[in-house]
């Protein structure tokens, strides 16, 4: 871990289904110690381990729609209550209504705790479904790929731990993906008019290689922690 004496970081990756999100919520990790906390993620557990929250939301996931703000936020509480999220932590898929945008507002306030920034990655509609279409994950360490823009090193090997078998989300796939982008700016791009209003939204150009992008978040990360 790091022994610079920075506070912890709050950063909200706001972004349409494939705008890279999850990709860069990774990449801050390893670059910074921060904490990626996807609330797609948690959710996809609770489906997988048959929990009455996973059992409430698959259906709505399938459908692309939004889980109740009920059941994110409990989910949500749950795990920024765990110690690890004292490294910062980078909020990958949370807030996507004003509800939860409030509701994170509240939370932090009792921690002390203050959002660094909300930055929203911009991509066009055309890309997001090419970028869904294509995405797959490692199984055995969560790492993730795109048909045609990430393939690993050596094909079928993950670079990050050598695993070999891979998954594909049920939910990522031409059907769902409509619902996903109409819940998306319905719902959730209202949150870069709020944030802008709180001063504290960034912008960055998600359409551009990882690499450029990930240099693009750093220097947000080293602006709100120094
Ligand atoms: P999100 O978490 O926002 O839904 P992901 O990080 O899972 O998005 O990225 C969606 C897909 O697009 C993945 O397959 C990923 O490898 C790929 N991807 C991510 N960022 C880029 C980029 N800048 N250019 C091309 N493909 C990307
Ligand atoms: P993506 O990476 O494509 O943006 P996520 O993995 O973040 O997708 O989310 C997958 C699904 O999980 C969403 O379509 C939605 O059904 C549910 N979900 C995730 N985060 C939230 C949230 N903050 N509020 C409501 N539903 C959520
Ligand atoms: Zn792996």
């Amino acid at each position: 871990m790091s022994e610079t004496t920075t506070r912890p970081a709050v950063l909200i990756l706001l972004g349409p289904p494939g705008a890279g999100k999850g990709t860069q919520a990774r990449k801050l990790e390893e670059s910074f110690g921060m904490v990626q906390l996807s609330t797609g993620d948690l959710l996809r557990a609770a489906v997988a381990a048959g929990t009455p929250a996973g059992m409430a939301a698959k259906a709505v996931m399938e459908a692309g729609g939004l889980v109740s703000d009920e059941i994110v936020l409990a989910i949500l509480k749950d795990r920024m209550a765990e110690p690890d999220t004292a490294r910062g932590v980078i909020l990958d898929g949370f807030p996507r209504t004003p509800g939860q945008a409030e509701a994170l507002d509240a939370l932090l306030a009792e921690q002390d705790l203050a959002i660094g920034a909300a930055v929203s990655m911009e991509v066009d509609d055309a890309a997001m479904i090419q970028r869904v279409s294509g995405r797959y994950t490692c199984a055995g360490c969560g790492e993730g790929y795109h048909d045609a823009f990430k393939q690993p090193l050596e094909e079928g090997v993950c670079d990050k731990c050598g695993g070999t078998a891979f998954n594909r989300r049920a939910d990522d796939n031409a059907e769902t993906v409509g619902a996903r982008l109409k819940a998306y700016h319905e719902q959730t791009a209202p949150l870069i008019a709020y944030y802008a209003g709180r001063d504290v939204l960034k912008t960055v150009d998600g359409m551009g290689p990882i690499a450029a992008i990930a240099d693009d978040l750093g220097a947000i990360v080293k602006q709100v922690t120094a």
